[in-house]
Formats: C-alpha cells, structure tokens, sequence
C-alpha cells in the first residue's frame, strides 16, 4: 500500500487538475458478500469540480501531447507494473466491492496490467503512411494526432479493467482524460486512479471525477472542450449519451458506445459434452452472469438437448455460491439489492411466460451467517426464443435453453436477437464451425469457447444495438482515440 492522499478515516477525493479534492457529498459502498461490511467513504465531485477537471484537462492536453514519446511509454508502463505488483491487494478490493470470485477479481487485475503494458509499446509503433499522389512530385502524408479532452463513463461490473481498455489507449496517443467511474464501485476505480495519478502526467492529463451520472453526465458530454466520449454501459443510458454528443451546441462530440448483449452459445448434437457444459457455465455464471458477453440464451439441438440438461443441472449443484473472498465460492453474490430485484423480477417474467424452472431461483438473504445479495444460479429450459427473459438482457445469473430442431435453426435463432455482441459454438463439425463463423451477427465469435473471455490485445465490442463506433482495445482502438490528418506536400 502507498501513503494514501487524504487523512485516514476522512472521504477518498477526487483528483483534478492535479490536486487530490474533497467534494461536498459522500457516497458509501458496501461489500455484497456482507452487506455489515462498510468498504469506504467516497468524496462525489460537484459540478464546479467536474468543470475544473474539463478545463484543466484542456490545459494540459497540447502538453501531454508534446511529451517525449519515450516519456509517454515509460509513464504508462510504470502503472501496468504497479497494478500487476499489486495484484492480490486490487483483486481483494475488487472482490469485496463488486462481488466477483477472487480467481476472476485477480485476472481482471492482470489483465488491466497488461492493457497499460501493450499501451506503452503502442506509444513507440509507427502509425502514419506515406502514400504516392496522382500529381507528379507530389506526395500525400497521412498521420494520427490525439483527438483532445476525451470523456470515459465506465460501468460497474468490470471496475478496473474496462477503465484500463479505456484510459491506456487515450494517454498512449496523446490525449488528457476525465474519468467518471460508476456509482457502484468507487474504491476499485479510486485504487486504479491513485496509481494513474503518481505516473507522472503533467497536472491535468488525467482526472478522477466520481459522481452520479445524472448529476454531472451532462457535462461530460456537451462541455464544448471534450471532444471524445467512450461510454460502455447499458443501452438506456447508451442512447442518451449518443443524443447529448449529437444535438450539443457547437461542434458534435465524437463517441464511441458499448452496450448490452444476449448472447447465444449454439450446442450442436456433435458436440463434446463436457465441453460444452463447461462453456455454458462460464459463460453465463462467471462473475454471476453480470458480463455483457455472458451467454444468457443456451441454443441447443434435438439429439443432445436432455444430456446437456442433465450435465448441466448436476453441474450447477456443485457450483457453490458465497462470499466472493472465500477460496471455495465458485460464484459470488449480485452486486446490489437493485440489480438482485431486477434479475428476480425477469425470473418471475418467465415463469408467467411458461418458461420451466429447471434449477435455481431463489434469493438467498445470508450465507454461511453473512448477509449478501445472493442469489442461486438459474437455469430456464423450454424456452422460446420470443419469450421477454431471451430478447432482454437480465445481466445476472440467468440462463435460458432454447431447444431447436438442428444447425440450421440454431443459426437462425442465434441472430434473432436486438443484440449483437458475442456467439458461440460447440461442435466438432469444422463445415458447421465455419460456417457458424461467417454467418454469426456478433462481433465477436467463439468456437468450442465460451462466449466470455477475451484476450486483451484484440478489437472487442458487437453490432446492433450491442455497440456503435470504433472497436475498443488493441491497434483498432487508434480509429477512437486518434483523428486522421491528410497532408499533401509538394517538395
Ligand atoms: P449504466 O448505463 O447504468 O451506467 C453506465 C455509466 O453511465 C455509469 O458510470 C453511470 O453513472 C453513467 N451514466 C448514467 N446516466 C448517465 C447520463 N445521463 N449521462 C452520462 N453518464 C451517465 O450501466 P451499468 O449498470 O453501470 O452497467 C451495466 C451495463 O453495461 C449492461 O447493460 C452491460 O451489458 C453493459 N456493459 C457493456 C459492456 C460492453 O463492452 N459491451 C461491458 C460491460 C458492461
């Protein structure tokens, strides 16, 4: 642990500008492993706050663009190491905010090291062309400059790592950020910005704002100085975002959405068994099925449809729900009693809509004597694609199978959906895998994987109503971050 910025047992503050500040309201976050368990204090940034970060954030963009680039690199490198060295202590606070497994808390730790190491390489990689003109002597230059102030509104269920996705590649190429973690989870966003702030910015390249979006996403969006705003959350929230940056006085905002997703896994009658058990529960369990690529909609044929239920029942005895931190917790509880509301709400839904109950269901108020926001993982089966539980997304432990007649329907079923964002499938049939693949309306698929899981150096993000804009993550997420500049230059 570093000296912390703010006397103990005063709220943790903001950093703007440079300057760690105290805000004039508080929020709390509570552990939902046991809801007695009191994590912080968290200073909420005003709106006076907000602007001065917006400000300071224009100041010192030119700055920070000017920067020497090994400067660049080194900073960024310097925070992916701190956050890998302190990988255990992150992923314990993780854990105990957002409710994740220990297991994935310390793999969403590491995998935002990574991010800022793969950043700090990007700093140095060449990033224009040099192409020839159709008039003689002339050539045409085309380069990559920062886009300016960009705005990051982040979501609860990935707290560390979907900043990181985030504000790497916005530091790498030269830009200055505000960031607004989610009301949820303030420590773990609070713990990535602490190490952000000690890299060595100049005052102003990167500020944490934590507030409630109502209360200052306004700002975020319309400030005529942001130019840039990546925003991952619902879709609700999604569209508002994309109206503010459109219809704001002045020139528009530049944004970048990703949103929700129901996700398919497709199991196909030739398919390994266990495999594709083993896909359906990571895919829809992992962090209690809170994951926007989590595969809420099990699409599975005629000739393995009762052996996958049965695997997959007995599998889901085992699967021990608890505290988050307990080394034998195979899933943890939900985030909060609103989101738990919401998830048994959509239960109910598909009961009325006769959809049968085939393990799970109910809440849990305590386990092992703790009082959480519990819940056992659920599992639906005859199930119609049309039913409400399979068009919306529940976000939390909630699957549903779909039985259909073969490879064909499966397929079809997979893309009926508002939704694009990952698709799986479980075969052994390489014709069925590629064909899958090329017909697939996501924008990412999985072959005998689960629909979860991905690596941190490649595009991600879907179709549909599950994203708009550029790609995030890896070289793609230049399209975001950057402006491209056409020079034409006759010597
Ligand atoms: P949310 O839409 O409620 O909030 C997301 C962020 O937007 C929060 O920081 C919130 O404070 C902010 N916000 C709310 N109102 C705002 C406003 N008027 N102006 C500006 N900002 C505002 O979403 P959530 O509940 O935090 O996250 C869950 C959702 O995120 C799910 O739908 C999930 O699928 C989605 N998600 C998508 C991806 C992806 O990459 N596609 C990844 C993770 C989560």
């Amino acid at each position: 642990m570093t000296t912390p910025p703010h006397r103990p047992g005063d709220p943790h503050p903001n950093f703007i500008a440079g300057e760690w500040l105290a805000g004039d309201e508080v929020s709390r976050n509570l552990n939902p492993s046991d809801t007695r368990d009191l994590i912080g204090a968290y200073a909420r940034a005003n709106r006076a706050q907000v602007e001065t970060a917006i400000a300071a954030a224009a100041a010192a963009q030119p700055r920070w663009a000017a920067t020497g680039l090994q400067q660049r690199a080194d900073a960024l490198e310097r925070i992916g190491q701190e956050i890998a060295a302190r990988q255990a202590e992150l992923a314990d606070l993780l854990a105990r905010e957002e409710g994740k497994t220990l297991a994935e808390a310390a793999g969403e730790v590491l995998r935002a090291a990574h991010i800022f190491r793969f950043f700090a390489g990007e700093v140095l990689r060449p990033g224009g062309e040099l192409l020839p003109s159709t008039r003689t002597g002339m050539a045409v230059e085309i380069s990559r400059e920062p886009v300016g102030v960009v705005s990051i509104i982040a979501p609860w269920n990935f707290p560390i790592a979907i900043p990181a996705w985030k504000i790497a590649p916005a530091l790498a190429w030269g830009n200055a950020v505000v960031f607004k973690p989610a009301d949820l989870v303030p420590g773990s966003a609070w713990a990535l910005a602490e190490i952000i702030s000690r890299a060595g910015l100049p005052p102003g390249t990167f500020n944490l704002v934590m507030a409630r979006g109502r209360d200052i996403g306004d700002l975020l969006l319309t400030d005529p100085r942001v130019a840039a705003v990546s925003f991952t959350g619902s879709e609700a929230t999604g569209r508002k975002v994309a109206q503010a940056c459109v219809e704001r006085p002045g020139p528009m905002a530049k944004f970048q959405l990703e949103m929700g997703g129901k996700n398919p896994l497709v199991v196909l009658d030739d398919a390994e068994l266990d495999l594709a058990v083993d896909c359906a529960l990571n895919g829809a369990f992992h962090a209690t099925g809170q994951r926007c690529t989590a595969s809420s909609r099990l699409i599975v044929t005629e000739g393995i449809h009762d052996r996958f239920v049965e695997a997959l029942v007995q599998r889901l005895r085992t699967l021990t729900v608890g505290d988050a931190r307990k080394p034998t917790t195979r899933m943890g509880p939900v985030v909060d009693a609103s989101q738990r509301d919401q998830d048994l709400a959509y239960i109910a839904i598909a009961q009325r809509e006769g959809a049968q109950r085939a393990f799970g269901g109910e809440a849990m108020d305590e386990v092992d004597g703790q009082p959480g926001h519990y819940l056992q993982p659920t599992l639906f089966i005859e199930t119609s694609n049309a039913m409400r539980i399979n068009r919306e997304e529940v976000f939390g432990p909630v699957a549903c199978v779909i039985r259909v007649r073969d490879a064909e329907e499966a397929l079809a079923t997979a893309n009926d959906t508002p939704f694009g964002l990952s698709a799986g499938i479980v075969t052994t049939s390489l014709r069925q895998a590629h064909h899958f693949k090329r017909q697939a309306q996501a924008g990412m698929v999985m072959v005998n994987a689960p629909t979860a899981g991905v690596d941190p150096h490649v595009p991600f993000g879907g179709r549909k109503a599950s994203s708009f804009g550029p790609r995030e993550q890896g070289r793609h997420a230049a399209e975001f971050y950057t402006t491209v500049k056409t020079s034409y230059v006759q010597p």
